[in-house]
């Protein structure tokens, strides 16, 4: 079983971490862990956030932010890559995508070699939808909905990405359309398999006390029927929640 989305986040990056993140796979039945860290913690990509500047909310998130070098992490990946572990081990990143820096996204990507990358939408027209229910007052929830989708078929297209992180994450905080998505959940799955990418069944909300693991039903059995990869992942923040509620899946 592989565990595709496990985050450093404010982990140091030591050996400890491994040693620790090899033995809850273990302990878990995972036999391959994903790793990766947000676009946003690196200097490096600075640049791709220029849309979420004109969006107050989302502008401030990012202005506290603290920032390292991509080449920490870099050096890290090779330091452990050098070693052998008990469960296999790929590195990766989770990218926040945006329309409007794609080009630019494509000329810095070019620049590593990663064993995978994930594609995530987590702005919407510079609207952090997922940073806080606040995000959400006075907007338009069907035109979210539309745009959220928008993007992420984008993103799909760009080509630039292995996998396609969480596609449901707009229901975060249980607003939902006057409209049926199951068109547009074909159009997602239809979309995958054409530019030959995985999505993933998440667990990770249950850190928003979302009410049930994973992906929408409905969605799920669309991607399933047009035989989409799908691979579970945790989105741990911490080693300790590897593999957290994929027995409820
Ligand atoms: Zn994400
Ligand atoms: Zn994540």
């Amino acid at each position: 079983m592989i565990d595709g989305h496990i985050h450093f986040h404010k982990q140091p990056y030591t050996l400890e971490t491994i040693e620790n993140m090899v033995s809850v796979a273990k302990e878990k039945n995972i036999d391959e862990i994903w790793l990766l860290d947000h676009t946003h913690k690196f200097h490096e990509f600075i640049f791709l956030y220029e849309p979420v500047m004109h969006n107050e909310l989302s502008a401030n998130w990012f202005r506290k932010k603290k920032f390292i070098s991509i080449n920490e992490y870099l050096d890290f990946t090779s330091l452990v890559k050098s070693r052998a572990y008990d469960v296999k081990i790929k590195f990766g990143l989770e990218v926040c995508y945006f329309p409007e820096t794609e080009n630019l996204l494509r000329e810095e990507l070019k620049k590593y070699q990663f064993d995978f990358l994930i594609g995530a939408v987590h702005f919407i027209d510079g609207i952090g939808f997922d940073l806080s229910k606040e995000a959400w007052i006075g907007v338009d929830v069907d035109q979210m909905y539309k745009r959220y989708y928008e993007i992420m078929e984008l993103l799909i297209e760009s080509e630039l990405f292995t996998t396609l992180a969480h596609p449901d994450s707009i229901k975060l905080y249980n607003y939902y359309p006057t409209y049926d998505l199951k068109p547009t959940y074909l159009r997602i799955a239809q979309l995958l398999n054409k530019h030959q990418m995985s999505t993933e069944n998440n667990t990770g909300l249950w850190r928003y006390q979302f009410p049930y693991p994973g992906l929408n039903p409905e969605f799920l059995e669309v991607l399933k029927k047009a035989q989409v990869r799908i691979h579970l992942s945790s989105d741990a923040h911490e080693y300790k929640y590897i593999g957290a509620y994929f027995n409820c899946l």
